[in-house]
């Protein structure tokens, strides 16, 4: 290590482990580890003593909330599922991350896919399913091994199939590799996808909950989401939701990246402040260079000032500031980065990854882009600020998924706290350096 580094109780002390529970000290793969240690014990409990309302129930008192970014209810969720008609109904575990600077799922399937499953075993039970699916990108190679090895696993052990853990339940697992397209991580698109069709979000009403994969009640929760379950199951709704705010229970995963001293996968309780993570987890800035924002929630989240440092992680809060949790990418800017190039960064994502559905997506995506490149160049006016502004507001609003409801997050929240610098781009000056030559357009 660096000496300058900072020290690995900094990193380590304001972490709280559920979903990565016992980090570093088991075998991924050894079930046999992971029974000694309580695993499976939760589903076990679901199985042999609760009933699905209970769980429910508990689930809901724990105050959870969807980790793949919408935080919606995930108790209300199981519960409309349960509800449903239909001759059949499924488990999917979403596990399609593709937003730049976000490896949360990849490690929580690679390091943990017994939890997972477990987490997927659980839901089954409370709503009432016998098949699961595991969509998971085939750029996570590792993932898809480990989960497949884990399934064959779990199945030799009678913990997954038919008459699972000595009783009348069966639960059948299989996973479905997806091919990259990050539209496919909103749930109409998976489930599209999972039917073997282009994979393009459809609008709602009907929610997959109650018409989803082969027009079934279909639950889909995030890799995250089910990794948190069996902790809840074990150690009970109160103690999860004793940690986090009034709105927020329990923690969250972040992968933190970019300009910090010391980066990784962390877990976090909700409530810590945005400084405390980025200054004493990360270790703050890296020498000689100064902490400007943080982009919070990926491509379909914003950029958050220094000065809006001491927001804590809640979603409500960091909605407040005009980004939003997301599934937990945290991408550290200095005084090195342009935020107009970090925009367009993002929106040039977003807009690469549009399915083309909506025309307000699929165009005006390109003409914000455009705009942005004018900017960066040295050739944009000052009327095209407003244009910029006006053109995001009507991408947000007039199209139907979130991927183009929030592309131009990253956008409005950099015009919002870092106006100065797209003034100065149209003055023909880049503050940070990277956008030169400018002037040559002049
Ligand atoms: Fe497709 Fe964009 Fe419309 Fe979503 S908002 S359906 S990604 S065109």
């Amino acid at each position: 290590l660096d000496v300058r580094d900072p020290p690995v109780e900094a990193f380590l002390g304001r972490q709280i482990r559920i979903a990565t529970e016992w980090a570093g000290e088991i075998d991924p793969l050894d079930l046999e580890e992971y029974r000694i240690r309580g695993g499976f014990s939760a589903a076990e409990k679901a199985l042999k003593e609760w009933t699905p309302e209970r769980i429910i129930e508990e689930v809901k008192q724990s105050g959870l909330r969807g980790r793949g970014g919408a935080g919606f209810p995930t108790g209300v969720k199981w519960e409309v599922v349960r509800k449903a008609q239909g001759t059949k109904k499924y488990v999917t575990c979403n596990g399609d991350e593709g937003d730049p600077g976000a490896f949360m799922d990849r490690m929580i399937l690679e390091s943990f896919p017994y939890r997972v499953i477990e987490g997927m075993l659980i839901a089954a039970r409370a709503v009432g399913a016998t098949e699961g699916i595991f969509y998971i990108r085939a750029e996570y190679p590792l993932a898809v091994e480990r989960v497949r090895e884990a399934i064959r696993r779990c199945e030799e052990a009678g913990i997954l199939g038919d008459r699972i853990l000595g009783t009348d339940h069966s639960f059948h697992v299989r996973v479905y590799g997806g091919a990259g397209a990050f539209v496919c991580g909103e749930e109409t698109a998976l489930i599209a996808s999972l039917e073997g069709r282009r994979g393009m979000p459809r609008l709602r009403p009907p929610y997959p909950a109650e018409f989803g994969f082969a027009g079934q009640p279909t639950l889909v929760n995030n890799v995250e989401t089910f990794a948190l379950v069996p902790w809840i199951i074990r150690n009970g709704a109160a103690r999860f939701a004793a940690l986090g705010t009034a709105t927020s229970k329990g923690t969250k995963v972040f992968a933190l990246a970019g300009k910090v001293r010391r980066g990784g996968l962390i877990e976090v309780p909700m409530g810590i402040t945005l400084r405390e993570i980025v200054e004493q987890i990360g270790g703050g800035a890296q020498p000689g260079r100064r902490l400007k924002a943080v982009q919070v929630g990926g491509p379909s989240g914003g950029c958050i000032p220094e000065s809006l440092f001491d927001t804590p992680v809640d979603y409500e809060a960091l909605t407040a500031t005009g980004a939003i949790m997301g599934s937990g990418g945290l991408i550290v800017l200095d005084d090195s980065d342009c935020m107009v190039d970090i925009a367009r960064y993002f929106l040039r994502f977003t807009q690469d990854q549009s399915c083309g559905k909506c025309t307000l997506c699929r165009i005006g995506t390109r003409r914000m882009l455009d705009i942005l490149d004018r900017i960066c160049e040295g050739r944009a006016q000052p009327e095209d600020l407003p244009t910029l502004e006006d053109l995001s507001q009507t991408v947000k609003a007039g199209s139907i998924c979130g991927l183009g409801k929030t592309a131009p997050n990253p956008v409005l929240t950099t015009l919002r706290y870092f106006r100065e610098e797209y003034e100065a781009h149209i003055r023909g000056e880049c503050p940070a350096g990277r956008c030169a030559p400018l002037i040559h357009y002049r």
